[in-house]
């Protein structure tokens, strides 16, 4: 657990009590900062109180008397709009900051490695984790995943704090300096908190805004985006830049061809045979994770072998079980249409029959036509299953199901029959979860339930 020490006496603000929040504001209590910790949703304060949280309404609270504000991700500070307390906090001087900013500031001896991108943050940060924990290293790794940061354990200079970093972190992080950062891809994403792309694309630089030539950005070059960010640090030499593509080869830096990353255009790993990190995709972020491996001085081999021992992640193209000629698989993340095409496109050798369902995205499954021909059944299910059997209707047969349980048990009944050898039964619902389950973890600790149902019967 963090004691941010450098708070003791500070008045400070938090505004919004999830889990990063409460976390925070428990951080800095311990630290002896005055607290004024606040959330407009009567359920958090409730849950924060049962916690032994005093709660201050911060709507009555003159901001100009508050050393800082601390602010959860969710709670816009620019656009649409910023939060009504965030504005008169900003009015009165109080630039909102994160929990990762509170971080940076009490831990400042630590290293840092910081990962940001539109998609596959999440696997690499857990990955680079991973590989420097097999390897014996001091490592925290948490951010925009898992454990809040304000709960990792404090770390020397050996130690490293590896940083899963969304676009919000970033903009309210000042002090984030990381020896090494990953910038994945950029797509069109969470616009409405970015006013636009180009306040997206301005927020994801942010991640190397502090590095200087001693430090290194690993870039993806695949991207339109990230091209231009790398074309413009290749003159100014802000940083040293250690270049990615999975599209095409590279004079310099780490590329993929047929499979297998290259180095210094030599081979050093065959892609194809981690199969916890299935997909083109994926193939980016081991790129990344090696590179950013590579530029902290780890031996090839030390990557090797932790890439290969990497235990995966849960709800992204998870495997959950092996039952008679089925593979179970849990991809609960893939909320939209794109991230499912990535899911199927690693199983169009197999027998797929696809649960899709839950609280449908604008679009629907529409882009999903090129994979029709490979899906040997649909089983549909929440709000999305009327709207998903007619872009189905005559291309794929499809049974309508009212509840995920149902799903699987359909599923399971008609892959048990099939009589290729790799049936695979594939959560990748291409919806929200909220009509049925609290979040996508809940949606996908549920399919492993009902799966585990099925094959201890
Ligand atoms: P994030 O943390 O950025 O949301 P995750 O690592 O949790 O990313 O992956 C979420 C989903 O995004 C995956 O299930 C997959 O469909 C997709 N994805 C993962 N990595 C990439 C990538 N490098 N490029 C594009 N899509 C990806």
């Amino acid at each position: 657990m963090i004691i941010p020490q450098l708070f003791k006496d500070k008045t400070i603000a938090v505004l919004g009590l999830g889990r990063s929040g409460k976390s925070t504001a428990q951080a800095l209590l311990r630290a002896g900062a005055h607290v004024l910790a606040w959330d407009d949703q009567e359920d958090a304060r409730a849950n924060a109180l049962a916690k032994g949280l005093p709660l201050t309404d911060l709507n009555t609270v003159d901001l100009a008397k508050v050393d800082l504000l601390i602010l959860s991700p969710g709670i816009p500070h620019q656009y649409p709009a910023p939060h009504p307390l965030v504005a008169r906090a900003q009015l009165a001087g109080v630039r909102p900051i994160s929990d990762i900013e509170v971080l940076c500031l009490s831990q400042p001896q630590a290293q840092y490695i910081g990962i940001t991108g539109t998609n596959g943050k999440s696997t690499t940060t857990t990955l680079i984790g991973h590989i420097l924990k097999e390897r014996g290293a001091q490592v925290e790794v948490g951010g925009n995943l898992g454990i809040p940061v304000m709960d990792l354990n404090p770390l020397g200079e050996d130690g490293v704090y590896v940083l899963e970093l969304s676009s919000y972190q970033l903009e309210t992080s000042p002090s984030f300096h990381a020896e090494v950062c990953v910038l994945l891809n950029i797509t069109p994403d969470h616009l409405e908190r970015h006013g636009g792309m180009e306040g997206y694309i301005a927020a994801k630089k942010l991640i190397y805004k502090n590095s200087t030539s001693t430090d290194t950005l690993v870039i993806s070059v695949d991207d339109p985006h990230c091209l231009s960010i790398y074309e413009a640090l290749s003159v100014s030499k802000k940083v040293n830049l250690l270049p990615i593509s999975i599209s095409k080869i590279l004079s310099e830096g780490l590329y993929v061809k047929d499979g297998h990353l290259y180095e210094k255009g030599k081979s050093v790993l065959d892609l194809r045979k981690f199969d916890r990190l299935r997909g083109t995709h994926n193939w980016q972020n081991i790129a990344a994770a090696y590179g950013a491996l590579r530029s902290l001085g780890l031996e090839p081999e030390m990557i090797h072998k932790g890439i290969a021992s990497f235990p995966g992640l849960a709800h992204r193209q998870q495997i959950v079980a092996h039952y008679n000629n089925i593979t179970f698989v849990n991809d609960s993340k893939a909320t939209n249409a794109e991230a499912v095409a990535k899911a199927l496109a690693c199983y169009q050798d197999s027998s797929l029959y696809c649960l899709l369902g839950g609280r449908p995205k604008e679009g629907g499954i529409t882009n999903l036509k090129p994979f029709f021909p490979s899906l040997k059944h649909a089983f549909l299910y929440g709000e999305a299953a009327s709207t998903f059997a007619l872009t189905l209707e005559g291309k794929v047969p499809y049974t309508l199901c009212d509840t995920l349980e149902e799903a699987v048990n359909a599923a399971t009944k008609l892959a048990l029959h099939d009589n290729h050898k790799g049936a695979v039964v594939l959560l990748s619902p291409a919806c929200a979860s909220f009509d049925q389950f609290r979040d996508f973890e809940a949606r996908g600790e549920a399919f492993c339930h009902y799966v585990e149902g099925v094959v201890t019967q």
